[in-house]
């Protein structure tokens, strides 16, 4: 009887022994594994960054051309990411923007006006290497800057160029002179920020303020970001930014309202009142300039 109470005493502890050396076992296996997880990923992440990289700086070099990415077809929205939280002033001085990206004189304004002197310095936004320095037809003497997150900055109206093709500079890096070269009434500087051919509103990714900062280190653009029409050159664009894809596909949606014309409407006073062009408001119904307007008529407006 005493031998038999002792064996299970001796069985039930064992089995509470070897329980405990299985969890810990099992705690030991799961720590390394996640720990392996982690590290693969972060391996494969670097991988996936340093090939992008390598695509965005080697793919559609050219150093002729203005838009080597002619027949790219871009899906919306696409994320951006950046891996500084400030860029670099491309003027010495306080920016004083004199033209946004929009609409302007039934035009599409696709960069923003930065006052300067001629001879002024001016500086590269964000490291990155020289793709082209040209005289460009409208836009004068020109320095295209290519980013390693596919972005590129473009100077233009420079009096003089500072930099050849493929030097690889660092941000703040004087790269020309400011000017009025080409298509330009007074000296500034026209720039321009593109992605894969795409010109986009730069406000949505700068703030042109004195802090220089980038609005996010991860933005997603959506197709009204790259459309001069539905902004304006005199008013600065409600900016509202979407920091991750749902939150892109949320903005597209909250970004169109249904208005209804009253008594006394006219295009361009709904236009004013959404901050946008007359242009937008017919395209996106279909209708032209000199249409009448009924009152109850519904309408889409971009906001
Ligand atoms: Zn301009």
């Amino acid at each position: 009887m005493k031998r038999i109470f002792l064996f299970f005493l001796y069985m039930s502890a064992y089995q509470g022994y070897s329980q405990m050396v299985d969890q810990s076992l099992i705690k030991l296996d799961s720590i390394s594994l996640s720990t392996q997880v982690e590290a693969i990923t972060a391996i494969m992440q670097q991988q996936t960054q340093d090939s992008l990289r390598h695509v965005f700086m080697t793919e559609h070099w050219d150093t002729i051309t203005f838009n080597p990415y002619k027949e790219y077809q871009l899906t919306y929205p696409f994320g951006i990411t950046f891996s500084d939280s400030t860029y670099a002033s491309p003027v010495a001085h306080k920016k004083v923007i004199t033209s946004r990206y929009g609409w302007r004189n039934r035009r599409a304004h696709k960069g923003i006006d930065i006052d300067l002197v001629t001879g002024d310095d001016v500086m590269v936004m964000l490291d990155g290497k020289v793709r082209a320095v040209r005289t460009f037809p409208g836009l004068g003497k020109t320095v295209v800057v290519r980013h390693e997150n596919g972005l590129e900055t473009v100077y233009a109206h420079l009096s003089k160029q500072l930099v050849k093709v493929n030097d690889l500079v660092t941000k703040g890096t004087a790269i020309g002179k400011g000017g009025n070269t080409g298509n330009s009434r007074g000296s500034h500087l026209h720039l321009i920020v593109s992605y894969k051919g795409m010109y986009i509103n730069p406000e949505y990714l700068f703030e042109f303020d004195e802090e220089n900062s980038i609005r996010n280190q991860e933005l997603w653009v959506n197709r009204k970001w790259v459309t001069p029409y539905l902004h304006s050159s005199k008013r600065q664009t409600s900016i509202v930014t979407s920091t991750t894809y749902d939150e892109a596909l949320e903005n597209k949606a909250q970004q169109k309202k249904i208005y209804v014309v009253r008594k006394g409407d006219t295009l361009s006073k709904i236009a004013s009142k959404y901050n946008t062009s007359i242009t937008a408001i017919c395209k996106e119904n279909s209708i032209t300039k000199t249409s009448t307007l009924r009152i109850g008529q519904q309408l889409v407006v971009n906001k």
